[in-house]
Protein backbone atom coordinates (compact mmCIF):
# COMPACT_ATOMS: atom_id res chain seq x y z
CA UNK A 1 0.00 0.00 0.00
CA UNK A 2 1.58 3.23 -1.25
CA UNK A 3 0.69 6.46 -0.42
CA UNK A 4 1.48 9.47 -2.23
CA UNK A 5 2.27 12.51 0.24
CA UNK A 6 1.40 15.21 -2.42
CA UNK A 7 -2.19 13.64 -2.55
CA UNK A 8 -2.40 13.60 1.56
CA UNK A 9 -5.23 16.04 2.49
CA UNK A 10 -4.51 18.13 5.46
CA UNK A 11 -6.35 16.46 7.68
CA UNK A 12 -4.60 13.14 7.08
CA UNK A 13 -5.83 9.80 6.80
CA UNK A 14 -6.99 6.66 8.70
CA UNK A 15 -6.31 3.58 7.61
CA UNK A 16 -7.51 0.13 9.42
CA UNK A 17 -6.79 -2.83 7.50
CA UNK A 18 -5.37 -6.23 7.32
CA UNK A 19 -2.08 -6.72 5.88
CA UNK A 20 -0.70 -9.78 4.56
CA UNK A 21 2.77 -10.61 4.20
CA UNK A 22 4.91 -13.79 3.39
CA UNK A 23 6.33 -15.56 6.57
CA UNK A 24 9.96 -15.53 4.21
CA UNK A 25 9.79 -11.94 4.83
CA UNK A 26 9.89 -12.18 8.56
CA UNK A 27 13.50 -11.73 10.05
CA UNK A 28 13.12 -14.70 11.97
CA UNK A 29 13.61 -17.80 9.81
CA UNK A 30 11.27 -20.00 11.26
CA UNK A 31 8.53 -17.60 12.24
CA UNK A 32 4.84 -18.05 10.45
CA UNK A 33 2.52 -15.70 10.85
CA UNK A 34 -0.79 -17.26 12.44
CA UNK A 35 -3.31 -14.78 11.16
CA UNK A 36 -2.48 -11.75 8.90
CA UNK A 37 -1.23 -8.29 10.54
CA UNK A 38 -4.05 -5.76 11.75
CA UNK A 39 -3.01 -2.46 11.78
CA UNK A 40 -4.76 0.92 12.92
CA UNK A 41 -2.74 3.79 11.19
CA UNK A 42 -3.17 7.48 11.36
CA UNK A 43 -1.37 9.34 8.90
CA UNK A 44 -0.55 13.19 9.37
CA UNK A 45 1.31 15.43 7.00
CA UNK A 46 2.94 19.03 8.65
CA UNK A 47 5.19 20.29 5.80
CA UNK A 48 7.22 17.82 4.57
CA UNK A 49 7.15 15.87 7.70
CA UNK A 50 4.68 12.47 7.75
CA UNK A 51 3.71 11.52 11.24
CA UNK A 52 2.60 8.51 11.28
CA UNK A 53 1.01 6.73 14.23
CA UNK A 54 -0.50 3.41 15.29
CA UNK A 55 -1.19 -0.30 16.28
CA UNK A 56 -0.48 -3.93 14.90
CA UNK A 57 -2.01 -6.77 16.33
CA UNK A 58 -0.93 -9.91 14.99
CA UNK A 59 0.06 -13.90 15.98
CA UNK A 60 2.98 -15.50 15.20
CA UNK A 61 5.02 -18.63 15.59
CA UNK A 62 8.14 -18.53 16.80
CA UNK A 63 10.78 -21.70 17.97
CA UNK A 64 11.54 -21.60 21.39
CA UNK A 65 15.41 -21.28 21.59
CA UNK A 66 15.87 -24.07 24.66
CA UNK A 67 13.44 -26.54 23.96
CA UNK A 68 13.15 -25.61 19.97
CA UNK A 69 9.09 -26.18 20.44
CA UNK A 70 6.88 -23.58 18.28
CA UNK A 71 4.69 -21.44 20.64
CA UNK A 72 2.56 -18.34 19.86
CA UNK A 73 3.77 -14.64 20.50
CA UNK A 74 1.04 -12.16 20.44
CA UNK A 75 2.03 -8.95 18.83
CA UNK A 76 0.31 -5.70 20.20
CA UNK A 77 2.65 -3.14 18.96
CA UNK A 78 2.32 0.66 19.17
CA UNK A 79 4.38 2.73 17.09
CA UNK A 80 5.01 6.64 16.34
CA UNK A 81 7.52 7.52 13.45
CA UNK A 82 8.40 10.60 11.94
CA UNK A 83 9.00 10.01 7.78
CA UNK A 84 11.37 12.92 6.39
CA UNK A 85 11.65 13.78 2.81
CA UNK A 86 14.99 12.10 0.93
CA UNK A 87 16.73 15.06 0.24
CA UNK A 88 16.86 15.67 3.89
CA UNK A 89 18.63 12.19 4.30
CA UNK A 90 21.77 13.77 2.82
CA UNK A 91 22.07 16.14 5.72
CA UNK A 92 21.77 13.70 7.82
CA UNK A 93 25.23 14.44 9.57
CA UNK A 94 24.29 18.06 10.46
CA UNK A 95 20.99 16.53 12.03
CA UNK A 96 20.09 16.85 15.55
CA UNK A 97 20.97 13.55 17.32
CA UNK A 98 17.25 13.05 18.25
CA UNK A 99 16.62 13.46 14.12
CA UNK A 100 18.90 10.43 13.56
CA UNK A 101 16.17 8.54 14.65
CA UNK A 102 14.06 9.87 11.96
CA UNK A 103 13.06 7.62 8.98
CA UNK A 104 12.77 8.89 5.01
CA UNK A 105 10.30 8.28 2.74
CA UNK A 106 11.21 8.48 -1.32
CA UNK A 107 10.08 9.72 -4.30
CA UNK A 108 7.40 11.26 -2.51
CA UNK A 109 5.59 8.13 -1.65
CA UNK A 110 5.40 6.40 2.01
CA UNK A 111 5.13 2.47 1.72
CA UNK A 112 2.79 1.59 4.30
CA UNK A 113 3.01 -1.94 3.94
CA UNK A 114 6.97 -2.01 4.26
CA UNK A 115 6.54 0.21 7.39
CA UNK A 116 4.18 -2.37 9.22
CA UNK A 117 6.27 -5.30 8.21
CA UNK A 118 9.57 -3.68 9.36
CA UNK A 119 7.37 -2.93 12.48
CA UNK A 120 6.72 -6.71 13.45
CA UNK A 121 9.93 -7.55 12.34
CA UNK A 122 10.77 -5.43 15.19
CA UNK A 123 9.14 -7.00 17.83
CA UNK A 124 10.82 -10.36 17.78
CA UNK A 125 12.51 -11.06 20.83
CA UNK A 126 16.63 -11.62 20.48
CA UNK A 127 15.98 -14.98 22.61
CA UNK A 128 12.66 -16.09 21.66
CA UNK A 129 11.43 -18.31 24.71
CA UNK A 130 8.12 -20.34 24.81
CA UNK A 131 8.15 -19.23 28.56
CA UNK A 132 10.58 -17.79 30.78
CA UNK A 133 10.73 -20.68 32.95
CA UNK A 134 11.28 -23.11 29.72
CA UNK A 135 13.35 -25.78 31.18
CA UNK A 136 14.72 -26.83 27.72
CA UNK A 137 15.64 -29.82 26.58
CA UNK A 138 17.11 -32.73 29.34
CA UNK A 139 20.81 -33.29 28.81
CA UNK A 140 20.30 -36.89 29.59
CA UNK A 141 17.31 -38.36 27.86
CA UNK A 142 17.12 -35.32 24.99
CA UNK A 143 13.89 -35.29 25.68
CA UNK A 144 11.65 -31.73 26.03
CA UNK A 145 11.27 -31.66 29.80
CA UNK A 146 8.17 -29.35 29.87
CA UNK A 147 6.03 -31.32 27.20
CA UNK A 148 6.87 -34.84 27.61
CA UNK A 149 8.37 -34.90 31.61
CA UNK A 150 11.19 -37.05 32.01
CA UNK A 151 12.27 -39.40 34.70
CA UNK A 152 15.59 -38.47 34.43
CA UNK A 153 17.54 -38.81 38.06
CA UNK A 154 19.25 -35.35 37.77
CA UNK A 155 21.56 -35.06 41.05
CA UNK A 156 22.59 -32.11 42.31
CA UNK A 157 26.13 -31.89 39.95
CA UNK A 158 23.78 -32.73 36.92
CA UNK A 159 22.28 -29.35 37.89
CA UNK A 160 25.19 -27.00 36.64
CA UNK A 161 25.67 -29.45 33.78
CA UNK A 162 22.40 -28.51 32.76
CA UNK A 163 22.44 -25.41 33.03
CA UNK A 164 25.44 -25.27 31.02
CA UNK A 165 23.28 -27.40 28.37
CA UNK A 166 20.99 -24.71 28.04
CA UNK A 167 23.21 -22.28 28.12
CA UNK A 168 24.92 -23.68 24.75
CA UNK A 169 21.62 -23.72 23.07
CA UNK A 170 20.93 -20.25 23.92
CA UNK A 171 23.90 -19.19 22.27
CA UNK A 172 24.08 -21.33 18.89
ZN1 LIG B 1 10.65 -23.64 25.47
ZN1 LIG C 1 15.65 -36.87 30.91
Amino acid sequence: MIIDIDRLSPEGLEIERDFEFFNSELVEEEAVFLEPAHAEVTLRRTGDEILLKGRIKTKISLICCRCLSPFELPVDSHFDLVYLPEELEEEKEQLETEDLLKNFYYNRRVNLRKIILEQVNLTFPARPLCSEDCPGICPVCGKNIKEEGCSCDLKKDDHRFKKLKIYLKDNR
